[in-house]
């Protein structure tokens, strides 16, 4: 039986974008000069391992605060403030590390993340695993979180009242979490944090400020892709632009680029 060609380019778009974030794509090109300055880059790493080891969290979130997010998952389990509180099959308050440096901000749950009450668990999650893993970090090292907490019928997008009876759950968790950089995924997550109409393509690349509420230090903000555009738009310059943002996510924060996946 012949194999559908869409499915024979999914799996190829797939195959193809695990080896770019996991630096196979990227090892591919180089060129002498980088292999040289990667060799460079491994040396470094390598004196680096232990600092980095320390560096990927921050001290341990204080009892109280780890007390209050699992109070908010509890409060977002049982919250009807918007329609989406009817239709779900669980709700999905976040995960991870609450000590995180990192935190990931998408837009809603999708079928996957509604099935199993966690976040970024689909296709579009594998790929923030790849991403994740391309910095040389581990999923449980970051935290992982959404605008909204539940599931948009359809995964249509947010409706504006949606967004303003959810936000404020994550609001509090930014605030208890307290991460020196948040990654906002895609348009919505970036245009609701910063509070601008701007497009995803133009506030991708640079540093923003999310603003906390009163008492609480503004927190860098990189917007990027969502995963699940650049499963949409798979390009080799798509891919390169969200590995851009991450490069930079990772010098702010003082930790080694992985050599593989460097260039
Ligand atoms: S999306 Fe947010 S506000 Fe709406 S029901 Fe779910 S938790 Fe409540």
């Amino acid at each position: 039986m012949k194999s559908n060609p869409d499915i024979k380019k999914v799996i190829r778009q797939h195959a193809e974008m695990a080896e770019f974030f996991s630096g196979g794509l990227t090892v591919k090109k180089l060129t002498a000069e980088h292999a040289e300055n990667a060799e460079e880059e491994i040396k470094l790493n390598s004196a680096n391992s232990a600092v980095s080891a320390v560096k990927i969290t921050r001290p341990p979130c204080s009892a109280e605060n780890i007390k209050e997010l699992e109070d908010i998952a509890e409060q977002t389990r049982k919250c009807r403030k918007c329609e989406l509180g009817s239709l779900r099959k669980n709700a999905v308050p976040g995960e991870g590390n609450t000590s995180a440096r990192i935190m990931f901000v998408g837009e809603a749950p999708g079928a996957d993340e509604d099935t199993q009450g966690r976040p970024f668990v689909g296709r579009a999650g594998q790929l923030l695993d790849k991403i994740i893993a391309a910095c040389g970090l581990k999923r449980q090292d970051v935290y992982i979180g959404n605008i909204l907490k539940c599931r948009p019928p359809d995964n249509r997008d947010p409706k504006p009242e949606e967004i303003i009876a959810c936000i404020p759950y994550l609001q509090r968790q930014i605030e208890l979490i307290n991460p020196e950089i948040i990654v906002a995924l895609g348009a919505h997550a970036a245009k609701t944090l910063l509070d601008t109409p701007k497009a995803i393509g133009q506030l991708r690349g640079i540093f923003h400020e999310y603003v906390p509420g009163l008492g609480h230090k503004p927190i860098k903000l990189m917007p990027t892709f969502h995963p699940a555009y650049l499963l949409r738009n798979y390009s080799d310059d798509n891919r390169r632009k969200v590995w851009e943002d991450m490069k930079k996510v990772l010098a702010e924060l003082g930790l080694p680029i992985p050599p593989r996946a460097n260039r």
